[in-house]
């Protein structure tokens, strides 16, 4: 059945059918515009890169367009969790609200899926937990299901096991040459993707779709028309990741003592092996040697070809590694490690690439890039790409984000929104606060935060770089603060942590990671983001090691060409958390004076919204007063005084 919609337009007008599924839904000029101008690039075929702020409604002005274009489309958000919320929320009230809509379709990662031989090689390997299951899993794989792990009727506490025994990352999947290739579901799924209309996938299968496409798997984006991809920011950083490869001195020390604990104590009955364990070990040093005389935090470029023997060890040792009389499943970490590592050297010997070696740690980090960028060719590309986000430039350029895609001529919008950041936030940098650098700063950062917790009605966000920060943090809260204080560490369950925050409505959350971008909490449950310092890259971060070596291959400065822009754009996703729609209003809080003081802290002043600045903690006060979202205790001290 077709819709009898010709276009979005009155989707987004004063009678639109989402009034039934949306109670909230108000007529809003800014959703409109975005939603033609998706519209427009998908019918004229024009690629473009549009900017929309928090609270315009993106994800129905693309979605809406996306069902009612009449050619294939690619849908791709940011992560698997994102997938289920479009997939359930979004895609099922326009379902019923408009039956005729065209169908969505949904490909997951490769680690989604139980992997036919991962799971036969636990069962000859005699895993305990797979044995314990098995009757569960044979029941499951004789039903015509999808094969998804979340689908066997397991506690949900049992998929992280299940994950770890069934399935496979993509880079670990053996492609054409697995005898399970035919009856795979991973493979069945990417075969119905590509008869698709509409299809929702993730960044992840975005960018490995060329080298899925290289195992012998029915690539995805030579079929589209069209791929818009949501959350678009994360493009940059996620290209770089997956195209760096590394060869780093602690995991190859790690690695050597994993394959000599797989011989235990026949180590002996392995000359060969062992001989070229030591060898790899002296080959490393004497890399290592040559660059520790190189100039101290500068890379060193090494021509591949050097590293040909380097190579051949790799191969010798993985052939001795596979005489092992040790099950495939024990061998196979070792062994995707090893093959990451020939990967990477072979290609680069192939292509003739510069390596670059790295010893600003305490180890030696060889990295190299790959070439393939599927942006790259986006000028001649079939395809329409529509690239959204609300944060895609820096100081209101998006030659940042052209540049890490490799698109220089893509066009870019940028959309007003309908938040008003001048009435309804205020900014406070609290100038008398020490360097983050500073010992002393953590607590006297925490004591701030906790002087505008307590003027303010409402919950509190505390944004860190870090694990070890949200700790520091929290030693510094008194127990009798007198608010829920809930606190994100590695092992916390984000989604409760956040429907805790949420519900409470007066917390104090610290948290890092993922709570920086893509959480929606509107209202008073979050009054205040306090973020302590400006969230660079750390240096030992794979990302900082890819930034220095395409720096050295483009000729760019990797603090001002790489690692200020990827922190703006960060920090502006970070401050998107306060305001959500027309209603809110709040403060936020940035503990870096170095936005103040140093000469890169006008890139970060003129990318942040046209917020009113703060001079004190009683401008503070006086607007929470205003906004009618203070708190009891106005009159208390300014721990600054
Ligand atoms: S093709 Fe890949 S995912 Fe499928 S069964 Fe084989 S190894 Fe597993």
């Amino acid at each position: 059945m077709a819709t009898h919609y010709r276009d979005s337009s009155s989707f987004f007008g004063a009678d639109s059918p989402l009034r039934a599924g949306w109670p909230q839904f108000a007529a809003r000029n800014e959703q409109q515009a975005l939603a033609a101008r998706v519209e427009q690039a998908l019918r004229q075929r024009e690629s473009a890169a549009l900017e929309a702020p928090t609270g315009t409604g993106k994800t129905l002005a693309y979605l809406i367009p996306a069902l009612l274009h009449s050619e294939r489309v690619i849908v791709s958000v940011g992560n698997r969790t994102l997938q289920d919320h479009l997939w359930w929320g979004e895609y099922q009230k326009l379902r019923t609200l408009v039956p005729g809509l065209r169908r969505l379709s949904v490909l997951k990662g490769c680690e989604n899926y139980i992997c036919r031989w991962r799971l036969e090689d636990g069962l000859q390997a005699g895993v305990p937990w797979v044995a314990q299951h098995w009757q569960i899993i044979a029941a499951t794989l004789q039903q015509a299901g999808n094969g998804e792990v979340t689908s066997l009727p397991l506690p949900e506490d049992q998929w992280p096991a299940a994950r770890q025994w069934l399935t496979l990352q993509v880079d670990q999947c053996r492609g054409q040459s697995c005898s399970q290739f035919e009856s795979c579901y991973f493979q069945r799924a990417r075969a119905q993707a590509q008869q698709a209309d509409v299809l929702l996938i993730n960044h992840t299968l975005l960018l490995s779709d060329q080298r899925l496409f290289e195992k012998g798997m029915g690539a995805l984006l030579p079929l589209a028309d069209a791929v818009i991809v949501d959350e678009a920011h994360q493009l940059p950083d996620l290209l770089v990741r997956l195209n760096t490869e590394t060869i780093d001195g602690y995991r190859l020390q790690r690695w050597i003592r994993q394959v000599r604990s797989l011989c235990g104590s026949e180590v002996l009955l392995f000359p060969l092996l062992t001989s070229g364990l030591q060898q790899l070990a002296s080959a490393w040093e004497q890399i290592q040697r040559q660059v520790q005389q190189h100039e101290r935090d500068a890379l060193l470029s090494i021509q591949s070809a050097s590293l040909t023997p380097l190579l051949k060890l790799l191969f010798l040792l993985d052939n001795q590694i596979r005489q092992l009389p040790v099950s495939q499943l024990h061998l196979a970490p070792v062994r995707a490690t090893l093959d990451q590592w020939r990967h990477m050297l072979s290609h680069a010997i192939a292509d003739q690439q510069v390596i670059h070696a790295d010893v600003s740690g305490t180890w030696l980090r060889l990295v190299a890039g790959r070439v393939h960028s599927p942006f790259a060719t986006l000028d001649q590309a079939q395809a329409t790409w529509i690239f959204l986000s609300a944060t895609l430039a820096v100081e209101g350029s998006f030659d940042y984000f052209k540049r890490m895609l490799d698109v220089p001529t893509l066009e870019a919008q940028a959309f007003a929104g309908h938040l008003d950041y001048q009435r309804q936030a205020l900014l406070w940098i609290p100038e008398h606060l020490p360097e983050p650098a500073a010992e002393d700063f953590m607590p006297r950062w925490v004591e701030q935060v906790l002087a505008v917790a307590q003027r303010l009605q409402g919950g509190v966000l505390m944004l860190f770089s870090s694990f070890d920060a949200v700790q520091a943090a929290q030693r510094f809260i008194p127990a009798d603060v007198g608010r829920r204080v809930l606190v994100h560490l590695p092992d916390s369950n984000r989604q409760a942590l956040l429907e805790a925050f949420r519900q409470d409505a007066n917390a104090i959350l610290l948290a890092t990671g993922s709570f920086w971008e893509g959480i929606d909490v509107a209202g008073g449950a979050l009054r205040c983001i306090a973020i302590d310092k400006l969230p660079f890259t750390p240096p030992d971060d794979v990302l900082a090691l890819a930034w220095k070596h395409l720096a050295a291959e483009q000729g760019k400065q990797v603090f001002q060409d790489y690692m200020v822009p990827q922190a703006v754009m960060r920090l502006r996703q970070g401050v998107g958390r306060l305001l959500r729609s027309a209603d809110d209003r709040g403060v936020v809080l940035l503990g870096d004076t170095r936005v103040l003081r140093k000469s890169y802290g006008y890139r970060f002043r003129a990318s942040l919204p046209p917020m009113a600045w703060a001079s004190g903690l009683a401008d503070v006060a006086t607007f929470l007063r205003e906004q009618g979202i203070g708190g009891e205790r106005l009159e208390e001290s300014d721990p600054a005084q």
